[in-house]
């Protein structure tokens, strides 16, 4: 089984004015039914994007809907394609996607940022197994999530090919929003 292990994504967490806490919960969004989303149009994965988006609906029942803005003006989460991560956002050479989050002090998301690249550090393009999973983990992160140590978990720090969304991830995804089944 094609296995690739890389470490593909850090987080960025700004709480309130504080500094930054690698570990502290991400925070959860107010209307988690009306996030206004821009992602970066006309590009080969602009498609695939929304498939990403449309599968975490689907999966929480439509608990979170992406609500599509063609702007970044009033956007609160904001989805753009980069050919590689760059090594100063990144504290790994390997990285391959990234999500920065901004959360309140009461612990409510105010925006968050994805950055979806389309080759690895090394200039080796990403297939598109890869990128697809690097969205539903980036999209994760966007909506609360952190890491899981569940290789199948679409939220584990790792790549491979056997990752979706889980059974552990929306077990999380609920306690967090609070949703009952
Ligand atoms: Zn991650």
């Amino acid at each position: 089984m094609r296995k690739i292990l890389t470490l593909f994504c850090l987080i960025i967490l700004y709480i309130g004015s504080f500094s930054l806490y690698a570990n502290a919960a991400i925070g959860k969004w107010a209307k988690p039914q009306y996030i206004k989303t821009y992602i970066q149009p006309n590009h080969p994965r602009t498609v695939m994007m929304k498939h990403a988006f449309a599968e975490w609906s689907r999966l929480t029942k439509d608990k979170i809907i992406f609500r599509y803005v063609n702007s970044t003006q009033d956007s609160q989460l904001d989805v753009f394609f980069v050919d590689k991560i760059s090594k100063e956002k990144s504290n790994s050479d390997r990285s391959i996607g990234l999500t920065e989050t901004k959360t309140s002090s009461t612990g409510f998301i105010k925006h968050a940022t994805i950055w979806i690249a389309t080759n690895a550090q090394n200039g080796k393009k990403l297939s598109d197994d890869e990128v697809y999973t690097t969205m539903l983990h980036e999209i994760g992160h966007s909506i609360g999530l952190e890491h899981s140590n569940n290789p199948k978990s679409a939220m584990y720090s790792g790549v491979n090919v056997i990752q979706e969304i889980d059974k552990s991830d929306l077990a999380t995804l609920y306690k967090i929003y609070g949703w009952r089944k």
